[in-house]
């Protein structure tokens, strides 16, 4: 079902989009109603689930009649042969820079970034929510190793941090391409430790990121707490880079104090230089985020349409981009242009915002619409002036919940899963030709995802 629902995309996307972001990942195995997926690093792993997952998913319910879960491992192929670590020449990364997270920018023409190309900060937009992490960091590339050292930010997934890091990367090798800049998430620094010990390749280890280095990037830190051993040598490498007056940024999903099975010893360290936030962004720096991706990709949105976007996406930078890319692709698919009603259309279907749409809310939303209580929802009343809002809340819930039937079914009164499956497909007939309440389904839908 994979490759068919692939070979069902590929002509309605540009082959470079396809070949880059969808053909490497792999179908591993199907278990009831989820795929297990494998990409080959992490970066594609990232693009691909916040650009193309829904896009495939969707194909593949269109194809099959039903929605699958996800998951999506980082699985490295197996073909190529590893390389020995102790001789990571510089052409073997600038080969592979997608492949190979663990970055060492060296002088040359045309530098092996294994930083993501795009990751820069003049694509970062700055706005009250990340100014502090976004000057910061572009500080610490003016005059690595003084002031902001370490640089810690920390902050919610899709805000920006990796992006940060990676443009502190790109800034300073911009500036002088001699200096030795390592990046790697705190995840790949573990295995990279573990292995070394494991092979007897400690000393090149320890020269990697204790003498080698000139600025040491390391994304997610909060990984290694917990992980002893990981945290100890992490300790080493930390203070001889520090004494040697080297740039260390680091990233986490949260302040150093709050990291459970961290180190004192470490957290302290990490606290000593500038600990700088990013929060979720703001309405206006969330409109200028959609209008800058979308003219870096050369499309001109109307400024009613990027405020709609803006509006129906509030979580994350992530989440924004994602959504952005759903409208354009379904846009470029159905061949419409793209305008308010098109944007509420694509994102309200299925909320962009994580936030779920709960069971209560539905019984709510449905009740208040009727006028009926929510006890009469969960009772067990025949009348039909209940019984239809019963079935529009199942109904609902079912489309807009994770919930499964019997859940549903629990949560209206102790009712049985046939029950609820029943009155989903009732609802769904009737609303065939009943425009009425098509237009109630719709209304309470739009009601809900906003
Ligand atoms: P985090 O590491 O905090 O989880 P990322 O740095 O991976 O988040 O950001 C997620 C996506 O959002 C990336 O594609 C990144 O380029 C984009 N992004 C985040 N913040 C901004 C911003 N202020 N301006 C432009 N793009 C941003
Ligand atoms: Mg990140």
């Amino acid at each position: 079902i994979w490759s068919e629902a692939l070979q069902g995309l590929e002509p309605r996307l540009d082959k470079q989009t396809f070949d880059m972001w969808l053909r490497p990942i792999r179908l591993a195995s199907i278990e009831d109603d989820r795929l297990r997926l494998h990409a080959p690093n992490r970066f594609l792993k990232e693009w691909f689930e916040t650009h193309y997952l829904a896009l495939v998913l969707d194909e593949i319910e269109g194809r099959q009649g039903r929605r699958f879960g996800v998951e999506l491992e980082i699985v490295e192929p197996a073909e190529p042969a590893k390389a020995p670590a102790a001789s990571s020449t510089e052409t073997s990364i600038a080969q592979s820079p997608a492949a190979q997270p663990t970055v060492t920018l060296r002088r040359g023409p045309e530098a092996p970034t294994g930083l993501h190309p795009r990751y820069r900060f003049d694509s970062f937009i700055k706005g009250a929510s990340n100014e502090l992490a976004a000057s910061a960091a572009m500080a610490a590339s003016d005059a690595p190793g003084t002031r902001f050292n370490p640089l810690f930010i920390y902050g919610g997934v899709g805000l920006g941090k990796t992006h940060l890091l990676h443009g502190i990367g790109h800034e300073l090798h911009r500036k002088d391409p001699s200096l030795r800049i390592v990046y790697l998430s705190a995840e790949h620094f573990m295995n990279e430790f573990v292995t070394a010990v494991r092979n007897n390749q400690f000393d090149e280890f320890r020269a990697r990121y204790r003498k080698d280095c000139d600025c040491l990037l390391i994304d997610d830190i909060q990984f290694i707490a917990g992980r002893d051993r990981t945290m100890d040598e992490f300790f080493h490498v930390f203070n001889a880079l520090y004494e040697a007056g080297k740039q260390i940024v680091v990233t986490s999903d949260r302040v150093p104090a709050d990291m459970p099975g961290m180190e004192a010893r470490l957290t302290s360290r990490l606290n000593w230089g500038l600990v700088a936030d990013v929060q979720p962004p703001d309405l206006e720096t969330r409109i200028a985020i959609v209008q800058a991706k979308a003219e870096r990709d050369g499309m001109e949105l109307p400024a009613e349409v990027c405020l709609t976007i803006a509006e129906l996406v509030r979580s994350n930078v992530r989440e924004l981009e994602g959504a952005l890319l759903r409208v354009t692709a379904f846009a470029q698919l159905r061949g419409v242009a793209i305008d308010k009603a098109f944007v509420e259309s694509v994102l309200g279907k299925r909320r962009v915002d994580k936030t779920p749409i709960t069971i209560e809310a539905v019984q709510k939303a449905v009740a208040g619409y009727y006028s009926v209580r929510i006890s009469d929802l969960k009772g067990k009343r025949r009348h039909r002036g209940i019984s239809r809002p019963r079935m529009v809340a199942m109904y609902l819930c079912r489309q807009l919940t994770d919930s499964s039937f019997p859940e549903i079914g629990m949560r209206f009164g102790g009712k049985d899963h046939s029950t609820v499956i029943n009155a989903c497909k009732r609802i769904a007939a009737l609303q065939e030709d009943d425009e009425e309440l098509r237009g109630a389904v719709e209304s309470l839908r739009g009601q809900l995802a906003s």
